[in-house]
């Protein structure tokens, strides 16, 4: 089972349980959609009580059909789920139509924050405009339903437009990360079959012009691209750039003449919006297929569960559309809701650190939505310059706070709490994943007190839960291995062009093949039920027979005023079994010889203090950084082929930042 190798139980709790409870203000609470936990467990109830029609109400109050569903779940197939399956609806129609319909045309979708601090505004009928045009150009390329088309785009109105557009006319969109390279462009578009690529002339980030066009080229160039007979390219910078004649076209050109009229493909609800290629923190990336219909309904959902989205909000999310996150958070779930959200360009410490701070203060963002490696670097970058320190801005804008991506570490947490909200903005710690479309396990803002690094409670509707290596349900205060025992709408379909590996990765044989298998380490807290993500199951530390994830010793470190960020994985140990090896990035700089020497002691015992003895790295490695996705979560699978003094030879596609490897490969 490869996916679960190593999996393991925490049957033994380490450590203190965090204590401190944020209670939701009253305020808050009183104008909350989802308001107080007994609104929360009534819906938790009529869930249960009927699972289906829980779900086929909240899929006819929710979304627009063009053909009304009569079938809520097909289970035939499993775990090939179908819902929603005889009706038929239209994305883009439910995003942009819909909102014009109902009056929204003139209000703003998009505030387009550029890198250079330049503003452009997007109204509903601007923008559905320009789909419309976009989508009438990609037609006339002879791009048509069922096409796979990828988007090698940075943020920009552009870049949504075109994810809406291929929505619109029924074509499944690949979104690649804009960082990403050559091969790894190749890879995607030879796996998806793609028609066309979409992409710009270059991006521009942090002040600097980074290639677009040019490594579409490259890619094609590489071979095995002949599906694509089309380039479409928008002009963002305007440098002088080849066009191959008969294959590229400007965006600019491609719409020119258009209508701005495009009647949507209505698609069934389970045609494939899109694909995604996953973050590959813990190995070869996987294309997660999503569907239409039950996507865009937990999209819009938990737009307005857990963000509890009013129409006067700004809403700001700082994900790329490269991700899932910008998929569900900004391409779509926004615009599902009729919000206004702010689309940013640029990068976190542009001009300087206090650049998202800043731009809150700018746009009066009142929803703030990020993920723990940015706050752990503000955090850093404000301890090393006062000036970029949150207290300096006015952030009395925001009333709600969210976190995605890794589990955000307590103190990172209290930071983001006190100093970003202002001890007033409730925190929603998101647990999802590309698979599952849309948030899984949140606390709700009006309902769920919050602990500092527990991502609380599952939605409504959402069967998770925590059973061992054999699929049984474990006691509250054990840990083991995460799991889904329902579907549920807006889950992964298959894996593009893999259903075996879809059935072996997430429905394993051994767990019954009926469950979810999220890949994640959870414990559910013994009084209140509340799950905290220990870490990958396949990170899972085992010293002299204690069973430990890695999340709870990283935090222990992050909890030291000295340290930044810190990693934590095992390697084999001749007594121990397994040893803990931590790798760590203090505020100051890089520490090495005596001084490495003195801190590592510090840190061990400071870890042995925090939670005991049998948590003290046995090794700690000093860093400038550590190897990070793309997507900016720590690789931990990397860090223990270096802890066991290795040579690494998985893959290494979307690391960010090869050069670290070699800083850490040994001790400082
Ligand atoms: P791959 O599947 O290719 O290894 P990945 O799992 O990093 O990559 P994503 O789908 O982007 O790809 O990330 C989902 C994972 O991120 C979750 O499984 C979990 O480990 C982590 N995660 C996301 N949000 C949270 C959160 N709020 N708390 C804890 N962990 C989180
Ligand atoms: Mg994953």
């Amino acid at each position: 089972m490869a996916a679960t190798e190593n999996q393991g139980q925490g049957t033994q709790q380490q450590g203190p349980e965090e204590s401190r409870v944020f209670e939701p203000s009253a305020a808050f609470a009183a104008q909350a959609t989802i308001s107080g936990m007994a609104a929360y467990h009534a819906m938790v109830k009529e869930a249960e009580t009927d699972y289906e029609g829980f779900w086929a109400r909240l899929a006819r109050e929710n979304l627009s059909w063009k053909k009304p569903f009569t079938r809520t779940l097909n289970e035939d197939d499993a775990p090939f789920y179908k819902w929603f399956e005889d009706g038929q609806l239209n994305v883009s129609y439910n995003c942009l139509d819909r909102n014009i319909e109902n009056g929204l045309g003139d209000k703003t979708a998009i505030i387009f924050e550029a890198d250079d601090g330049t503003v452009t505004k997007a109204s509903y009928k601007e923008l559905h405009e320009k789909v419309c045009k976009f989508a009438n150009g990609l037609k006339a390329k002879g791009i048509a339903k069922g096409d796979r088309v990828i988007i090698y785009m940075s943020m920009s109105v552009e870049g949504v437009a075109a994810m809406q557009a291929c929505a619109r006319i029924g074509a499944t969109h690949s979104v690649v990360f804009g960082g990403f390279s050559a091969k790894s462009l190749q890879e995607r578009i030879i796996d998806a079959g793609a028609v066309a690529v979409i992409t710009g002339d270059e991006q521009l980030r942090g002040g600097k012009k980074l290639p677009l066009k040019a490594i579409v080229d490259e890619a094609l160039a590489l071979g095995g691209c002949d599906s694509v007979k089309n380039v479409i390219v928008y002009k963002r910078t305007g440098s002088d750039l080849p066009m191959v004649a008969g294959r590229d076209t400007w965006l600019h050109d491609l719409v020119e003449g258009q209508s701005a009229q495009c009647e949507p493909e209505w698609v069934d609800a389970e045609h494939p919006l899109f694909i995604l290629y996953t973050s590959g923190s813990t190995g070869t990336p996987k294309g997660v297929q999503h569907s239409s219909g039950g996507y865009l309904l937990w999209a819009a959902l938990t737009m307005k569960w857990s963000f509890d989205i009013k129409p006067d909000d700004v809403f700001w999310c700082t994900a790329d559309i490269g991700w899932v996150t910008g998929h569900s958070y900004i391409a779509y779930g926004p615009m599902a809701v009729g919000a206004t959200q702010v689309v940013f360009e640029g990068i976190p410490t542009y001009p300087n650190a206090g650049r998202f701070w800043e731009t809150i203060k700018k746009h009066n963002v009142s929803i703030f939505y990020t993920a723990p490696t940015a706050i752990r670097s503000l955090i850093k970058a404000a301890d090393v310059d006062p000036k970029v320190h949150p207290s300096n801005y006015d952030l009395t804008s925001l009333r709600l706070l969210g976190s995605v991506g890794e589990p955000i570490n307590p103190e990172a947490w209290m930071w983001y709490y006190k100093h970003i909200g202002g001890e007033k903005c409730p925190i929603v710690d998101t647990f999802w994943q590309t698979e599952t479309g849309g948030h899984m396990i949140t606390p709700l803002p009006g309902a769920t007190p919050m602990v500092p690094g527990s991502c609380t409670l599952p939605l409504p509707g959402i069967m998770a839960a925590i059973v061992d290596e054999a699929g049984q349900d474990v006691p509250n205060g054990q840990g083991g291995i995460l799991v889904v025992k329902r579907p549920w709408p807006s889950m992964i379909r298959t894996i593009w062009n893999n259903p075996d590996r879809f059935k072996s990765s997430y429905f394993p044989e051994e767990l019954g093949g009926k469950m979810y298998l999220a890949g994640d380490g959870a414990i559910r807290n013994k009084d209140t039920g509340y799950f905290t993500i220990t870490g990958r199951i396949d990170d899972v530390l085992n010293v002299s027979g204690h069973r430990m994830g890695t999340m709870e010793i990283e935090s222990a470190l992050v909890a030291n005023p000295l340290v930044a960020e810190a990693a934590v994985v095992g390697r084999p140990d001749d007594t121990t079994g397994e040893s803990i090896c931590a790798f760590v990035v203090l505020k100051q700089a890089r520490p090495t010889g005596e001084e490495a020497k003195k801190l590592a002691l510090e840190l061990r015992n400071w870890v042995g203090k925090e939670i005991g003895p049998i948590a003290k790295p046995k090794e700690i490695r000093f860093g400038d950084n550590l190897p990070k996705t793309r997507s900016g979560k720590i690789m931990r699978r990397l860090l223990r082929v270096l802890a066991k003094g290795e040579t690494i030879t998985q893959d290494v596609s979307t690391l960010e930042n090869p050069a670290i490897l070699e800083q850490l490969k040994e001790a400082s």
